[in-house]
């Protein structure tokens, strides 16, 4: 309970109270893109930035503070976070990827490793003996994504990070779906964690952003040369909005998730829909596990409508308050289509093996009140074929 407090209080804090020059509460933005040198001979700790910028380092700072880890780098986007990390690796590397990982995430593991980057494997982490054969390969890196988008499958972090420790190889966890505040990845072992920070961090979808924060100081050294050398870099001013989201992250987190929990429930007791993906139901396979390693079951959840595809379509087509769009973790209420949107360029094959049909759905939950969030939901399925 204390680490919580702590917690809740430092997302709070992000950013507030740092300004020595004028003692503003709130930290400033510094837009400047070069900063004056004392002599030739000297060096400081801010000179362009490119290399290192304050107002970045004031949102880095306070995700490493919830991530546990040491430090890190934030980026222009989640995928350039993804292709931060995936610099870390040769030619010769193996890296291992989940085989229902995001969309454009599997679409840039594959067209680098074409290119001869690194190897490259997909595999079901959600089976442990699958996961223990796949080591044996001796990977360099371990990429996972829990709970998996768009379908919520749940990789034991732990179990993984164990095995990866005898093996040398790095895990890397995208925990965009939950935010620290739900989930913790380096507690768990893991070596890096990472971040589309335009969905729950920033939280208003309003930025595109991204971070990886690590607890190992080789690699941290690693990933800010990366960072540098391929500008990677997220702009000071999407730090500051992203600082600015995030300190109400821990009521928005808290608000959506139940939010998510009922309309689970609603939606898996409605004659209309067949599956319902959401770790927070007790029939979910991965119930247990996320019970064990997260700290919610998260506000992001999948279903699937029963019947034709045009069923879907005229499901969302009479919804009000869930608007069609790609992202998610912002206050509003969104609804996806996978198999048509954020997974449309994995390929049907790979689409199918993952679970992505053309009747699935996922919706970001948002901080609305429940009733017109279930009124919308009911409307919607009762005008449904
Ligand atoms: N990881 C996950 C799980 C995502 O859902 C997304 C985007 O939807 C990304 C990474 C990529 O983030 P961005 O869109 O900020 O590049």
């Amino acid at each position: 309970m204390p680490q919580e407090k702590k917690r809740r209080t430092s997302v709070v804090q992000a950013g507030i109270g740092t300004d020595k020059a004028y003692k503003a509460v709130i930290s400033p933005l510094y837009m400047s893109s070069t900063f004056e040198i004392a002599g030739i001979d000297q060096r400081s700790t801010y000179e362009y930035s490119r290399t290192r910028n304050p107002t970045r380092d004031e949102l880095v700072n306070a995700i490493s503070t919830l991530e546990h880890g040491i430090g890190g780098c934030v980026t222009a986007s989640g995928m350039a976070a993804l292709t931060l990390i995936i610099h870390l690796l040769n030619p010769d590397d193996l890296i291992i990827a989940p085989f229902d990982c995001y969309g454009r995430s599997y679409r840039l593991l594959c067209a680098l490793s074409e290119k001869g980057h690194f190897k490259l494997e997909f595999i079901d982490q959600y089976d442990p003996a699958t996961v223990e054969e796949a080591f044996k390969a001796k990977p360099k890196m371990m990429l996972i994504e829990s709970p998996s988008n768009p379908v919520m499958r749940t990789a034991d972090i732990a179990h993984i990070t164990k095995c990866a420790k005898a093996c040398g190889t790095i895990v890397a966890v995208d925990n965009t779906f939950l935010s620290p505040m739900l989930q913790q990845p380096l507690k768990l072992g893991a070596d890096i964690v990472f971040h589309s920070t335009t969905k729950f961090l920033n939280g208003h979808s309003d930025v595109v952003g991204g971070c990886v924060v690590t607890s190992d100081k080789d690699i941290l050294t690693d990933l800010e040369f990366w960072a540098n050398s391929l500008g990677l870099i997220g702009a000071p001013f999407d730090s500051y909005m992203t600082l600015r989201g995030m300190r109400t992250l821990e009521l928005r987190i808290h608000r959506a998730q139940e939010n998510a929990q009922i309309i689970a429930e609603l939606l898996d007791q409605h004659d209309k829909v067949d599956t319902v993906y959401y770790p927070g139901l007790p029939a979910h396979p991965g119930h247990e596990v996320a019970k064990r390693q997260q700290d919610g079951f998260g506000a992001m959840l999948s279903f699937e409508i029963k019947g034709a595809k045009q069923n879907t379509i005229d499901f969302v087509d009479h919804l009000e308050i869930f608007r069609l769009a790609q992202s998610l973790g912002g206050t509003e209420s969104l609804i996806n289509h996978p198999a048509s949107m954020t997974h449309v360029s994995m390929g049907e094959e790979a689409r199918a093996k993952a679970g992505v049909t053309d009747q699935l759905l996922r919706l970001s939950v948002g901080v609305e009140h429940i009733d017109d969030l279930c009124d919308d939901l009911t409307q919607a399925l009762n005008k449904t074929g």
